[in-house]
């Protein structure tokens, strides 16, 4: 059986980004660059002034201690006429510095009296004048290609004059939930029946990760409908399908898979939860088996299609990023495979705290409530103990939770890590 690792490499090996678009530049928040981006003019186009207060030429300090202020300069305005040895023009933040001018003094470090100025400190040369292209150059490289548009990349752009961007597309992800077992939310189950529960936790990932969802109506365990429906699901960038990929008799996922040409990544990862996942092609379109158990569906979906979902996406990093914990429950090793256990992060005086949920059954949700990050322990591991520094996965940045001093040791539940 291959190792998380070796499944995800095969995963990221086979993915490459999707094509790229064209979106006004707000549209564009917190997708991928698909090309380098360039500065259209120099950055601050002229030379300005970095504070409201006076601007003078330098060497006019060393003739006198006053200056005769000879009109004022708004930013959006300027000053027009050349300011002479002896003068000084008030000037606003941002206005362009005039001529014969080469320093500003603030207005709170001024003496103003009667039409003139004196400092009330030492100016040097060039105090708060802001240079002409300091921030950036027109041709100047700003951006690269993969680069994630969070707020300060889209501030920069636009000051750059970047109306439209190119960037990578999200995908459009098709997911097909299956069993005979599963009700549609709102009909209440018959015996034997459950709600479909991994269609709402999956599209819930799918669009907090900022993916287009398409859901299909749930196929049943029966060969001709299921077939129909993961074709139909094959017209998205990915399709992503839950349940029947395990060894009951009715797992018909991947057999219906093969019959519209299903070229096999992998079957199977030593993890737990998650074992019977199982990934592949058909024609290019990549497919996900998420085993049905929902703590398997959406580890699976941490571990294998979020990084799949960024490698189409374009983004430079399609792994989880990870931070390092202080745990504060027990942990039971000695597992034959990798074994990834839910827990909650808080931030206690500068560190954080990893504290694995009580329930880890891959059968239940109630796991992953509050859960921020997956602890990975690899197989064969000796028990972890409460107060180890470990390296935890992070699906949600940590809320800062203050839980107070000594808080290690609180929780002494030990997780189950029974299915
Ligand atoms: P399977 O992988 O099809 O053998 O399903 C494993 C377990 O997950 C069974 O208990 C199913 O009832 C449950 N399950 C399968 N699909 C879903 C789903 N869409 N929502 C909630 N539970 C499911
Ligand atoms: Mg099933």
């Amino acid at each position: 059986m291959l190792t998380y690792q070796q499944a995800l490499e095969t995963v990221l090996r086979t993915l490459s980004p999707l094509p790229a678009e064209e979106l006004p530049l707000p549209e564009a928040l917190g997708r991928a660059l698909a090309r380098d981006v360039v500065a259209g003019w120099d950055m601050p186009p002229a030379d300005n002034s970095a504070m409201d207060g006076f601007a003078f030429a330098h060497a006019s300090l060393a003739l006198r201690d006053e200056l005769q202020v000879a009109g004022t300069a708004r930013a959006g305005g300027g000053f027009a006429q050349k300011v002479s040895v002896g003068a000084a023009v008030k000037i606003m933040t941002g206005a362009p510095l005039p001529e014969g001018c080469d320093t500003v003094v603030a207005l709170e470090d001024v003496v103003e009296d009667a039409g003139r100025i004196r400092p009330r400190k030492p100016v040097k040369k060039g105090d708060h004048v802001r240079y002409r292209g300091e921030e950036f150059r027109e041709g100047e490289e700003l951006l690269k290609e993969g680069t994630t548009l969070r707020a300060g990349e889209i501030g920069l752009l636009a000051s750059a004059g970047v109306a439209r961007v190119q960037v990578y597309r999200q995908p459009r992800v098709a997911l097909l939930t299956t069993g005979d077992e599963l009700v549609d939310l709102g009909v209440r189950p018959g015996p034997g029946q459950i709600v479909n529960s991994n269609l709402y936790l999956i599209s819930a990932r799918l669009r907090e990760e900022g993916c287009t969802v398409w859901p299909l109506a749930i196929a049943s365990d029966q060969r001709g409908a299921l077939t129909e429906r993961l074709a139909q699901g094959l017209e998205a960038d990915l399709l992503l399908t839950t349940g029947g990929v395990s060894m009951g008799d009715y797992d018909l996922v991947q057999s219906c898979l093969n019959d519209l040409g299903f070229q096999l990544g992998f079957w199977k990862v030593a993890i737990k939860p998650g074992k019977p996942v199982l990934f592949g092609t058909v024609k290019g379109t990549p497919v996900f088996g998420l085993p049905g158990n929902p703590a398997a569906a959406a580890a699976t979906f941490q571990l294998f299609v979020r990084p799949a979902l960024r490698r189409l996406a374009g983004y430079r990093d399609p792994l989880a990023p990870h931070c390092r914990a202080i745990l504060t429950a027990r942990v039971h090793g000695g597992g034959s495979r990798q074994c990834f256990l839910w827990g909650r992060i808080d931030e206690e005086q500068g560190r954080y705290l990893f504290t694995p949920a009580s329930r880890q059954s891959s059968g239940q949700n109630r796991g992953m409530q509050q859960a921020q990050a997956l602890l990975a322990v690899p197989a064969h591991s000796p028990d972890l103990h409460r107060g180890d520094e470990v390296e935890v996965m992070l699906l949600y940045l940590p809320q800062g939770n203050f839980r107070g001093p000594g808080a290690i040791g609180v929780d002494n539940r030990q997780p189950s890590l029974d299915e």
